[in-house]
């Protein structure tokens, strides 16, 4: 039996799985990993996107700091891949119970799952830092440099940034939902980045699976490892539709 026939014979038998999922979910749906994109020039000095992304640097060099996040951070375009779909319809029709994820490009959301936690908020949500009004994406895009409120005071994003603390509501749910699965799928980290590690240290259920290209250090503690793309795997796990079959077994001609 292979990795994903053996990830089909855990999935069909599940009851509560959540999925934890890092940037590799993404860069199937053409998101680069900003921690491999190149720095920003300015002033004769090169910031590393980690700076960058730092509430300091956006207190201080507000311009600087949107200048990259416009064009790095945001993908309007993207669509979601096999991965986000088959999650979508595991939620919808089978024993999915939650997403948790520490990509901020809302493609769970987009792919039609509602249980997700964004650890590192996302592109979608902004809010004033004056009055708190919240405004879509949009306004950041279609602003020409630092977007700003009504009220004149400047919009951040709903992102989580390098000096700032995970929201505790999404923390707690995250948690909550992986003490109680019974088959946690961790895909596309290397669960370096924090909190990813803690986290999925929660697990007390039946089968941890990992799917992911290189090794992490919760190796050894898998039930199952696939290295493979994480589309391609998902792609190959069977969900039943059962909004597609009428009573007689049938598929609906019009579906
Ligand atoms: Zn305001």
């Amino acid at each position: 039996m292979n990795g994903v026939e053996k990830l089909n014979r855990i999935v069909s038998s599940a009851k509560n799985i959540v999925f934890f999922g890092g940037a590799g979910v993404s860069t199937e749906s053409g998101i680069p990993d900003f921690r491999s994109a190149d720095g920003l020039y300015n002033e004769k000095t090169i910031y590393p996107p980690e700076t960058i992304l730092s509430h300091d640097f956006f207190l201080s060099k507000t311009a600087a700091f949107y200048e990259f996040y416009k064009t790095k951070m945001i993908f309007l375009h993207a669509e979601p891949n096999a991965c986000h779909i088959k999650l979508a319809l595991l939620e919808k029709n089978g024993p999915l119970k939650a997403v948790v994820t520490q990509n901020i490009d809302g493609l769970h959301r987009k792919a039609g799952s509602e249980n997700v936690f964004e650890l590192h908020g996302s592109v979608y949500r902004n809010h004033c830092v004056s009055c708190g009004k919240k405004y879509g994406v949009e306004k950041i895009i279609d602003s020409v440099g630092v977007p700003f409120c009504v009220c004149g005071g400047v919009i951040k994003p709903d992102v989580v940034l390098y000096g700032e603390t995970l929201d505790e509501n999404v923390v707690a749910g995250a948690i909550g939902h992986i003490g109680r699965a019974d088959v946690l799928i961790v895909g596309g980290t290397s669960l370096g980045v924090y909190p990813a590690a803690g986290l999925c240290g929660y697990f007390n259920g039946k089968s941890l699976v990992l799917i992911n290209k290189t090794e992490t250090h919760l190796d050894r503690n898998a039930d199952l490892i696939i290295r493979e793309n994480i589309g391609e795997v998902f792609s190959r796990i069977d969900v039943q539709t059962p909004d597609l079959i009428n009573s007689k077994g049938n598929i609906h001609e019009d579906a």
